[in-house]
């Protein structure tokens, strides 16, 4: 972390909607929670399915470089040994002689004291943050088996099997989204620094040489993706990496920073992991890591840029980013201006009175609309009420059906964030709210590059 700035939003309200609203409960609650682990609910699932399946479609559906994989979380120990995780992926530690609670050396400041007590701390030892397990039934050195710290591995071992059924030709990429595990020291922050966390990683093969020229391209391309889901860029920045800051693997790296309530942090790192990965590979298991080009008939191993981005972090972004209270009639309404390719219900249907005619009507049309889009069906309290429920949840849409629906055939879109009304015919709902959310030409950017927002209508 470096500097610390105000926010507008602070973490407990975050923390409180996410809880009240069904985003994101403490895991094994009932039991007391289990430390900086969560788990997501019926909300939460959706808001992280529609991150992982934005950033899926970016850089794997609609480009011809790329090529998606999903490796198992458990890899064979020798994979960790040649990666430099048994001896690098270690932070140093003290742990504080009174209360005996362990701090990251990195996390003190450059305090020599204990942070909660003030007590004396031990002198910094190393702490190897990947999870040992078993495997098999004997729990030996032999069968010492790593929960992955990052999915990136399963992506290297991958090469020449990717290489050899796709044909592709450098440059291409490897991008996989799955669970990582490390047992972190210091957590905290609510879903920002968990000990199990899901990641996006993509590793770009490239001919040496050209690597500095496709990082450059790398930082652009993942800075701008953040832009695109509409989160606010005056609270996003790119920072260089001090040379002492790298990692074992890297020659340059930059984290995407988020400024989140307690000030900046990382979100993604771009790193050139250089060949470092193949050729660590290749010496460990004597097999061929080398690509061959057919135009230079030249053989080498290529450099990789790494984009390595945490789903978690992401979602924790997205909704510090939507998060805004307004006052409303002396009332504060609470919403989340999610982008709507990102919110987890598109659109809610809301029949004014549960009377038979006007809930046959509206369960038609919720049924017709759930086809597409995730809904929910609300006919419970006020239409007020429904409004700020849906507003708190970020649905960009309700559909209010009326008594005048039954005559007229028409139904009210009303808009999250303006409040706007529109009247349109049921014939053309679907087309009406297809145009409105279609991610495509909401994902780009007025000049200026401010968040999506809907058009005040004439
Ligand atoms: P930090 O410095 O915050 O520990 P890192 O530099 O070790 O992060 P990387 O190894 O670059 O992180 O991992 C890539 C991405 O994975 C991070 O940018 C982050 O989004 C995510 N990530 C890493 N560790 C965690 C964690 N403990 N909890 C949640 N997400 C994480």
């Amino acid at each position: 972390m470096t500097e610390l700035t105000p926010r507008k939003v602070d973490m407990e309200k975050i923390t409180s909607l996410s809880r009240r609203r069904g985003f994101i409960f403490p895991s094994s609650e009932i039991y007391g929670g289990l430390s900086s682990c969560w788990d997501y609910g019926p909300l939460g699932v959706e808001l992280k399915r529609n991150i992982k399946d934005a950033w899926w479609r970016a850089v794997v559906q609609k480009r011809d470089d790329m090529v998606g994989l999903d490796t198992s979380i458990l890899m064979h120990p020798q994979v960790w040994e040649a990666s430099g995780h048994v001896k690098g992926f270690a932070d140093p530690l003290v742990e504080c002689k009174s209360c005996h609670l362990r701090w990251r050396v990195d996390d003190l400041g450059g305090n020599n004291c204990c942070p909660d007590c003030g007590g004396e701390l031990t002198e910094p030892r190393m702490f190897n943050l990947m999870f040992k397990t078993f495997m098999g039934p004997v729990e030996d050195k032999a069968s010492v088996v790593y929960l992955r710290p990052e999915t990136a591995q399963g992506m290297f071992v991958n090469f020449q099997n990717v290489l050899n059924t796709t044909r592709k030709k450098l440059p291409f990429g490897i991008a996989q989204i799955g669970k990582s595990f490390r047992n972190e020291i210091t957590t905290g922050n609510f879903i920002f620094r968990s000990r199990e966390f899901e990641q996006m990683e993509i590793e770009y093969f490239v001919k040496p040489g050209t690597d500095k020229e496709w990082f450059d391209y790398w930082l652009e391309e993942r800075f701008n993706w953040y832009v695109k889901l509409g989160i606010n860029k005056e609270n996003l920045r790119l920072r260089q990496h001090t040379k002492d800051e790298l990692a074992h693997y890297a020659c340059e790296c930059y984290d995407v920073e988020y400024l989140f309530p307690m000030g900046w942090a990382e979100l993604e790192g771009i790193a050139n992991r250089t060949d470092f990965d193949l050729v660590q590979h290749a010496n460990s298991t004597g097999k061929n890591m080398e690509y061959f080009d057919e135009e230079t008939k030249e053989h080498f191993i290529p450099y990789i840029i790494e984009p390595s981005a945490g789903v978690d972090r992401s979602a924790l972004a997205v909704l510090c980013d939507a998060y805004d209270e307004e006052e409303e009639e002396g009332e504060i309404r609470v919403l989340l201006h999610f982008h709507p390719s990102l919110a987890p219900v598109k659109v809610a249907v809301l029949p004014l009175s549960r009377k038979e005619k006007l809930a046959t009507l509206a369960k038609q049309i919720h049924a017709d609309l759930r086809q597409c889009w995730s809904t929910q069906y609300d006919d419970a309290q006020s239409i007020g009420r429904r409004y700020r429920r849906q507003d708190e949840i970020g649905t960009p849409f309700c559909v209010t059906i009326d008594f005048q629906s039954l005559e007229d055939e028409q139904v009210t879109i009303r808009e999250r964030d303006t409040m706007n009304q529109i009247r349109v015919p049921i014939s053309e709902l679907k087309t009406a709210l297809a145009a409105k959310l279609s991610g495509e030409d909401l994902l780009v950017l007025p000049p200026g590059g401010k968040i999506w927002k809907i058009e005040k209508e004439a």
